[in-house]
C-alpha cells in the first residue's frame, strides 16, 4: 500500500533523513522506533506533505505522492496524528472530532454521525465528554481526542507520532489496545514510538531508526529478541 523509496529529508542544512526505504502492506502495523533526534516524526512529516523530500519517493497503491500537499494526501486516505497531542483547546470535544471531516470531499451528515458513532464505540470518554473544550481533557483523554479525530477522516493509513508519550502506564495500556482494535477494522497504521517494547508488542514489523537511517528492519517478534535491540532500546523494558 505505501512504498517509500531512498527518501532524503532536510531541515535547511540539517539532514533529517538520509535515504530511508519502508513499505506498509494493506491492513498492516508496523513501527518505526528510535531514539530523539533520529528522525521519526519527520518521516511522518514527509509522508503526510508537510515536508517534501530533497530525494527519494513516496508511493500509495502504486501513485507517487511525494509532491502532493497535506489535503490531497488525507483525500487519499492517509491521516496523520501529530506527536504531542495537538487538540483545539477552545472548540469543544464535538468541533474538534469534527473537524477531522474536513479533509473529506463533502461527507453527507448521516455518515458523520456514523463515524462519530464509531469514533464513541473507540472511546467512550470522548462521547461523556463531546461538549466540553479542549482544554478540560486530562492529557490521556487529549491523547484519545487526537487519535479520535485522526479516526474522522476515515483513513486507510493512519499515522501515529508517539501516542503513548507522557502518559501514566495505564492509559499507555489504553491507547495500544485501541491502536489494535482500529486496526482490526482494517486500517494499516504506522506508528512512531520512543517505547520500543509496547510498539513491537503491537507492530507485526519493526524499522529502527538512528540519526536518519535504518539500521533494523524485521518482523516485530524478530525484533524483540535481538541483542543489539535489547541493548539499545528494550534493555529495562525486558529485564524489568
Ligand atoms: P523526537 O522523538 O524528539 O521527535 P524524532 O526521531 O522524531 O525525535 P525528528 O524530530 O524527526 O526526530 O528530528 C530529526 C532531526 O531533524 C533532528 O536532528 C532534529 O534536531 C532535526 N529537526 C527536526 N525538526 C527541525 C526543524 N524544524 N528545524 C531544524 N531541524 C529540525
Amino acid at each position: 500500500m505505501l512504498e517509500v523509496t531512498s527518501l532524503t529529508a532536510s531541515y535547511g542544512a540539517v539532514r533529517a533523513l538520509k535515504g530511508i526505504s519502508l513499505t506498509v502492506a494493506e491492513g498492516e502495523i508496523v513501527t518505526l522506533v528510535g531514539a530523539n533526534g533520529a528522525g521519526k516524526t519527520t518521516t511522518l512529516r514527509t509522508l503526510s506533505g508537510l515536508l517534501h523530500p530533497s530525494q527519494g519517493t513516496i508511493t500509495l497503491d502504486g501513485h507517487r505522492i511525494d509532491r502532493m500537499n497535506p489535503e490531497k494526501i488525507v483525500r487519499l486516505g492517509v491521516s496523520h496524528v501529530p506527536e504531542g497531542r495537538r487538540v483545539f483547546p477552545g472548540l469543544t470535544v464535538m468541533d474538534n472530532l469534527q473537524l477531522g471531516t474536513v479533509g473529506r470531499a463533502r461527507p453527507g451528515r448521516q455518515s458523520i454521525l456514523d463515524d462519530l458513532e464509531r469514533t464513541f464505540t473507540l472511546f467512550p470518554v470522548l462521547k461523556e465528554m463531546q461538549n466540553r473544550m479542549g482544554w478540560m481533557l486530562s492529557g490521556g483523554q487529549q491523547q484519545m481526542l487526537a487519535i479520535g479525530r485522526g479516526m474522522m477522516a476515515r483513513p486507510r493509513l493512519l499515522l501515529l507520532d508517539e501516542p503513548s508519550l507522557g502518559l501514566a502506564p495505564v492509559l499507555v495500556q489504553q491507547v495500544f489496545k485501541t491502536i489494535r482494535e482500529i486496526n482490526a477494522e482494517g486500517t494499516a497504521i504506522l506508528l512512531v514510538e520512543q517505547n520500543a517494547f509496547m510498539a513491537l508488542r503491537t507492530a507485526s514489523r519493526g524499522y529502527v531508526l538512528e540519526t536518519g537511517r535504518i539500521v533494523l528492519e524485521d518482523q516485530a517478534a524478530t525484533l524483540l529478541d535481538d541483542e543489539r535491540m535489547r541493548r539499545a532500546y528494550l534493555g529495562a523494558k525486558i529485564d524489568a
